[in-house]
C-alpha cells in the first residue's frame, strides 16, 4: 500500500513538478540568450557604423594627400596640407616601399608586426598602436587624452555644439561622453610616390551607444517578462500543489500528523544514514490500553480527539532527528535516539525518557488516567549489530523492527511494568510461534500428535484404575516436543478445538478397541481446553464424536481445568451439566492454582477434584500445606467427589494421601505418561 503510495507521488513529482520547473528554467535561459545575443548583434552593428564611418575618413586623408602630391607637393607639404583641409584631422605615419619611416606627426605609431583584417566592404589593414592600451580612454582622463590625441567625431560634437545651450547642451555632452576608446593605424591604399600612408583612428563607443544597447535590452527584457512572469506563477502553483499533495500522503487522518508512511520513510533514512550508523536508536511501540473500551465509554470522536492531543504531545517531545508516525487504532510509532556509553547505559537512558515520557501520558486527560505500555526494540550502531539478530542499518526494515517493538509491548500485558524491552529470548518465541503455527495442519495429518497415557493408581494397593490422555509432538524434525510448548499458542489460535476432537476421539477409539479385544479398561480422562466451551453444541458434539467409535461415555472422563470456569460461568455450567446428562464424568483440573474456584464447587456438580501438582511441590515445613490438602478431600468427599492428587513423586506422599482416603493418584512416583503400547502392556500385568 504504502510502495504504490510513494509510486504515484513520484508519478506526480514527473507530471507535474518538474515538467514546469524545466520549462521555467528552459524559457529563463532561453530568454538570456536572446537578450544578450541582441546586446551582441546591436553592439557588432555600432562598432560597424563606426568603423566605416573611420575607414572614410582615413580614405579622405589618403585622397586629400594624394592629390596634393599629385599637384607637385613634397610629402610634408602634403601632410601639413591635409592638416589644413581635411576636416577630421588625425595623425598619419608615411614609410617608403620597404617601411622605413619617411615622416609621420603624433607621438605614437603602428606595430607592423601587430596587424590583422577587417572587412567593411573591402578588405582593409589595421595595426596595432604603439600606445596600445584597451581601457586607456577611461572617464577621468577622457579630456586629455582628446586634447594631445585626435579630435574625434565625438570630441568635435563635444566642443562645437554652438545651438546646444544650458541643460539641452550639458546633456547632449553627457551623452557624447567616451566610455570605451581605442586607437590603432589603418593602411590607406593611395599612390604617393611610392610612400605608403597610415592614418591614425580612434574608435569609440560613447554613453550614447551604452543607453541605446540598455534601451534594447530593457524592451527584450520587458518582451520576455510577461511569459517569464506566467511560466513562473505557474511554477509556483505547481509546487504549492506538490506541497499540498505531499502533506495529503503523509499526514494521518485521524491525528492530523504524521502518519506511518511518513514514519517509515523516515525512520528509514535515519537509520540509514552512514552519519548516524555509529549512533544508537530506539523503535517504540507506544500502546494505549483499552482504547477500546475509552472508544465504548466516550464515543469515538472523543478518541480522536485523545489521539489527536496524544500526537500534539509527542510533537513537543520529540528531539531533532527524532521522529514518530501513528500506526493504527492507539498506536504510535517512535524512533528515539539514545545517548550512553555503552549499551546497557543507553538502554537505561531510553527507559527512563519513556518512563517520564508515559508519565505524563497517563496524566493528558486530568479528569480520567489513562494507561499506556511501550514496546522498545534497539538498534545499536552498526559494528555491534553484526552477527545479531539485527538488521545491517543500511537494509534495515522498519516494519520487522517495529513488529519486534510490538512483540515487546505485546508480552508485558497486564504486568504492572510499562516498558518492555525486545530481546533474543522474544525473537526466538516469535519465531518458535510461527513455526507452529505454519507445521500444525500438516502435523496432525501426518499424525505427529500422538496419545500418551499416565496411569492413574489407588493410593493403597497401587492398583491401576485409571489414565490420563496426554498429547505429544513427535516431530521428525525436532524431537518430542512436550504440550507447554504448544497448547498455550494453540489456545490462542484456536487450533485446540482440533486437537482435542483429535485427542478424544483417538481415545475412543483405543477404549473401543479394548473392548472388542476383551481387554481390561479403565477410564481414562481427556482435556479439554477452555476454548473449546466458546463453542455452540459442545456437549452434543462431544457425544457425537465418542459415540461415532461406541465406546461407553462412563470410560471417558473430561478434564476442564479450573481457569475455564471464569470465562464465562453460565455457558460453562450448562455444558457440563449436558455433558453430566450424557453421562461423561467431569473432572476439575487443576484444583487449587492460581484462582479460588470454590464457589464453582457450589454451583456445578463435578465427579473429579484433581489436586493441583504445587501442594505437593517444596517442604511444607510449617504443615500448612498438609491441612489444606487434607480439608480439600474432606471437602470433595462431602461433595461426593473422587479425588485425584497430581503430581505425586514421594513415597511419603503417596502414604500421607493414602491416610486421608484420597482415591487415585497420578505422578512419576508410579509412572510418568507412556506410549499406548507400553501403557497395555502394563495394564496386562496389572491385571
Ligand atoms: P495437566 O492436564 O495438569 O497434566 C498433568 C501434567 O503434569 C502433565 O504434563 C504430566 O506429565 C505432569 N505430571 C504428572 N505427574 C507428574 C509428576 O510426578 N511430576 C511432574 N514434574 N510432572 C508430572 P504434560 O504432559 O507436560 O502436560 C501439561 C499440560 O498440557 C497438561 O496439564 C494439560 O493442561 C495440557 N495438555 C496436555 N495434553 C493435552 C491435550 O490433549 N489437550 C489439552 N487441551 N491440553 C493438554
Ligand atoms: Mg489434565
Ligand atoms: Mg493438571
Amino acid at each position: 500500500m504504502s510502495k504504490i503510495k510513494e509510486k504515484n507521488l513520484k508519478k506526480l513529482k514527473r507530471k507535474s513538478f518538474w515538467p514546469s520547473i524545466l520549462l521555467f528554467l528552459t524559457f529563463m535561459a532561453v530568454s538570456v540568450v536572446v537578450i544578450f545575443a541582441g546586446i551582441n548583434l546591436f553592439t557588432t552593428y555600432i562598432i560597424g557604423v563606426k568603423l566605416t564611418s573611420l575607414h572614410d575618413q582615413a580614405m579622405e586623408t589618403g585622397i586629400l594627400m594624394e592629390r596634393s602630391i599629385q599637384q607637385g607637393e613634397k610629402i610634408t607639404y602634403a601632410v601639413s596640407n591635409v592638416e589644413r583641409y581635411r576636416r577630421d584631422p588625425s595623425d598619419v605615419y608615411v614609410t617608403d616601399e620597404q617601411g622605413n619611416w619617411v615622416m609621420s606627426t603624433g607621438s605614437s605609431e603602428p606595430l607592423f608586426d601587430q596587424s590583422f583584417e577587417w572587412t567593411l566592404g573591402e578588405r582593409c589593414k589595421v595595426y596595432k598602436d604603439s600606445a596600445w592600451d584597451y581601457g586607456q580612454g577611461a572617464l577621468d582622463d577622457i579630456e586629455s587624452i582628446f586634447e594631445l590625441h585626435v579630435p574625434a567625431l565625438a570630441h568635435r560634437a563635444f566642443h562645437q555644439a554652438p545651438d546646444l545651450r544650458g541643460s539641452e547642451a550639458k546633456r547632449a555632452r553627457w551623452m557624447q561622453e567616451p566610455i570605451i576608446e581605442q586607437q590603432f593605424w589603418m593602411y590607406v591604399p593611395v599612390s604617393l610616390n611610392g610612400k605608403k600612408l597610415y592614418v591614425k583612428c580612434t574608435l569609440q563607443i560613447i554613453r550614447q551607444d551604452v543607453i541605446y544597447i540598455m534601451i534594447l535590452g530593457a524592451i527584450a527584457l520587458v518582451l520576455l517578462f510577461v511569459p517569464l512572469l506566467f511560466l513562473f506563477i505557474n511554477t509556483i502553483l505547481n509546487i504549492r500543489m506538490q506541497h499540498r499533495v505531499t502533506k495529503l500522503l503523509y499526514m494521518d487522518p485521524v491525528t492530523g500528523g504524521n502518519n506511518w508512511l511518513y514514519f517509515q520513510g523516515y525512520a528509514a533514512k535515519v537509520l540509514g544514514s552512514g552519519w548516524n550508523s555509529r549512533k544508537t536508536y530506539a523503535i517504540v511501540d507506544l500502546h494505549m490500553e483499552r482504547y477500546t473500551n475509552y472508544l465504548s465509554c466516550y464515543g469515538s470522536k472523543q478518541g480522536e480527539e485523545l489521539l489527536e492531543c496524544m500526537d500534539g504531545f509527542l510533537r513537543a517531545r520529540m528531539k531533532r532527528k527524532e521522529v514518530f508516525g501513528h500506526y493504527g487504532k492507539a498506536d504510535f510509532g517512535l524512533i528515539l535516539q539514545c545517548e550512553g556509553a555503552n549499551e546497557e547505559a543507553c538502554r537505561q537512558n531510553c527507559y527512563r525518557r519513556l518512563r517520564s515520557l508515559l508519565a505524563e501520558l497517563a496524566g493528558l486527560q486530568p479528569e480520567r488516567k489513562l494507561h499506556f505500555h511501550a514496546g522498545v526494540c534497539m538498534v545499536l550502531p552498526v559494528n555491534a549489530t553484526e552477527g545479531s539478530w539485527y538488521e545491517k542499518r543500511k537494509n534495515v526494515d522498519i516494519d520487522q523492527l517495529f513488529s519486534f517493538a510490538n512483540t515487546a509491548q505485546a508480552s508485558g500485558h497486564n504486568e504492572a511494568e510499562q516498558i518492555f524491552f525486545f530481546s533474543d529470548r522474544l525473537l526466538e518465541e516469535q519465531s518458535w510461534e510461527q513455526w507452529v503455527e505454519s507445521n500444525m495442519q500438516s502435523a496432525l495429518a501426518a499424525g505427529e500428535f500422538q496419545v500418551y497415557l499416565q496411569p492413574k493408581y489407588t493410593p493403597t494397593g497401587g492398583r491401576l484404575v485409571g489414565a490420563e490422555a496426554l498429547v505429544r509432538w513427535i516431530c521428525p524434525e525436532k524431537g518430542m516436543i512436550p504440550p507447554g510448548r504448544f497448547i498455550p499458542l494453540f489456545e490462542e489460535n484456536g487450533f485446540i478445538m482440533k486437537l482435542d476432537d483429535y485427542m478424544l476421539s483417538q481415545i475412543a477409539k483405543l477404549q473401543a478397541e479394548w473392548k472388542v479385544q476383551g481387554k481390561k479398561t479403565v477410564p481414562i480422562s481427556v482435556n479439554i481446553s477452555r476454548a473449546h466451551f466458546t463453542q455452540e453444541g459442545l456437549a452434543e458434539h462431544i457425544s457425537q464424536l465418542v459415540d461415532s467409535y461406541g465406546p461407553k461415555h462412563k470410560l471417558i472422563e473430561l478434564e476442564v481445568t479450573e481457569s475455564a470456569f471464569f470465562d464465562d460461568k453460565d455457558v460453562l455450567v450448562n455444558t457440563v451439566k449436558q455433558l453430566r446428562a450424557y453421562d461423561f464424568p467431569i473432572s476439575m483440573d487443576d484444583f487449587g492454582a492460581g484462582y479460588s474456584s470454590l464457589n464453582t464447587l457450589k454451583d456445578i456438580p463435578l465427579d473429579v477434584l484433581k489436586l493441583d501438582a504445587e501442594f505437593f511441590r517444596g517442604e511444607d515445613e510449617t504443615g500448612r500445606g498438609a491441612i489444606i490438602v487434607r480439608e480439600a478431600i474432606c471437602l470433595a468427599r462431602e461433595l461426593n467427589m473422587r479425588v485425584v492428587a497430581e503430581g505425586i513423586e514421594q513415597k511419603e506422599q503417596v502414604d500421607f494421601l493414602a491416610g486421608l482416603g484420597c482415591d487415585m493418584i497420578q505422578g512419576f512416583y508410579f509412572a510418568k505418561p507412556m506410549p499406548v503400547a507400553e501403557f497395555e502392556a502394563r495394564m496386562a500385568a496389572d491385571a
